[in-house]
C-alpha cells in the first residue's frame, strides 16, 4: 500500500469530522466549503498535490479509507466507521493518531486553514479531465511509477501527466491537436473525441532527480494523440524528444 503522507492524514481528519450531517439521510454530505455534492469529487480536490503517484481512482479509494479510519473516534459522525470484532473503535495508526490529537480541538476554519493549500476548489472545471484522465490510466501499463533495486519510488513523467490543472492549462496553450502528427480527435472522431488529447511531460524526471518542480505547461508539456504519446514513451528508459518522434513519423511517410 502507498505510504500515507501527514498532509493526506490530515485531509483524510478534515473530511471525517466536517462533513455535514444530514438529517434525512444516515450518510454525511462533502464539508459544505467545498461545495461539491459527491464525495469522489470531495476526494479529488486533493488529487493533484496529494496523489503520491496513485491513479485517480486508487487515490479516491486511499483517501476515503483514511477518512474512514478517523469515523469511528470521532464523537459527532454520522458514520459508525470501523469497529474491531469487540465493537470498539480500531486503533489508530501511530501517524493518523498524532495527526487526531493535533486536529481534534481545532475548529473547522483551523483544520480548513491547514489543509488548504492541498487543494484545488475548481475541481469542477475539470470534470472532463479527471476521465479522460481515469480512462487513460486504466489502459496504462508501459509508462507508471515503479521502484529501483533499492525500493526508492522512481515517479516518472507520467505523475506530471496525471495533474488536472496543469492538463488544463496545457490544452488551453497547446490546444487539441497533436504536436507531433497534427492528429485532431474531433476530425476524426465527430463529437465523441471532442476536448480529448493526451498531455506528455517534455523532461524526462530522472533529470530532475525526483525533485518537485514547478511546471511550466508552455515549455514543459506538449500535447500529443495516443499513438505519438505511447510512441514516445514506447521503450522502457527512454523518452524521444518531440524531434525524434518527428523525424520518425517523416521517414515512414517518405
Ligand atoms: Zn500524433
Ligand atoms: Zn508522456
Amino acid at each position: 500500500m502507498e505510504k500515507r503522507s501527514k498532509e493526506f492524514l490530515e485531509v483524510g481528519f478534515y473530511l471525517s469530522k466536517f462533513g455535514e450531517i444530514n438529517k434525512n439521510e444516515n450518510y454525511p454530505s462533502p464539508p459544505s466549503r467545498l461545495k461539491v455534492d459527491k464525495w469522489n469529487n470531495a476526494y479529488r480536490i486533493f488529487y493533484e498535490k496529494l496523489n503520491g503517484g496513485r491513479t485517480v481512482l486508487a487515490f479516491e479509494r486511499s483517501l476515503k479509507n483514511a477518512r474512514d479510519a478517523f469515523d469511528s473516534h470521532l464523537p459527532n459522525s454520522q458514520r459508525i466507521g470501523w469497529l474491531a470484532d469487540n465493537k470498539k473503535p480500531n486503533p489508530l495508526g501511530k501517524e493518523s493518531q498524532i495527526v487526531f490529537d493535533n486536529l481534534i480541538n481545532k475548529s473547522e476554519d483551523q483544520v480548513w486553514e491547514i489543509i488548504e493549500k492541498y487543494s484545488d476548489l475548481k475541481v469542477k472545471e475539470y470534470k472532463q479531465i479527471f476521465e479522460d484522465l481515469i480512462a487513460i490510466q486504466e489502459n496504462e501499463s508501459e509508462y507508471k511509477t515503479g521502484k529501483t533495486e533499492g525500493g526508492k519510488k522512481i515517479v516518472t513523467s507520467s505523475s506530471y501527466e496525471r495533474n488536472p490543472s496543469v492538463r488544463n492549462d496545457a490544452i488551453k496553450i497547446h490546444g487539441l491537436k497533436c504536436s507531433a502528427c497534427g492528429f485532431n480527435f474531433q476530425n476524426f472522431y465527430g463529437d465523441w473525441g471532442k476536448g480529448f488529447i493526451e498531455v506528455h511531460h517534455i523532461q524526462p524526471l530522472s533529470e530532475n532527480k525526483g525533485k518537485e518542480i514547478e511546471t511550466n505547461p508552455k515549455t514543459d508539456l506538449e500535447v500529443l494523440c495516443a499513438n505519438c504519446h505511447r510512441m514516445v514513451h514506447r521503450k522502457k528508459g527512454i523518452t524521444l524528444s518531440l524531434q525524434e518522434l518527428k523525424e520518425k513519423i517523416n521517414k515512414s511517410i517518405s
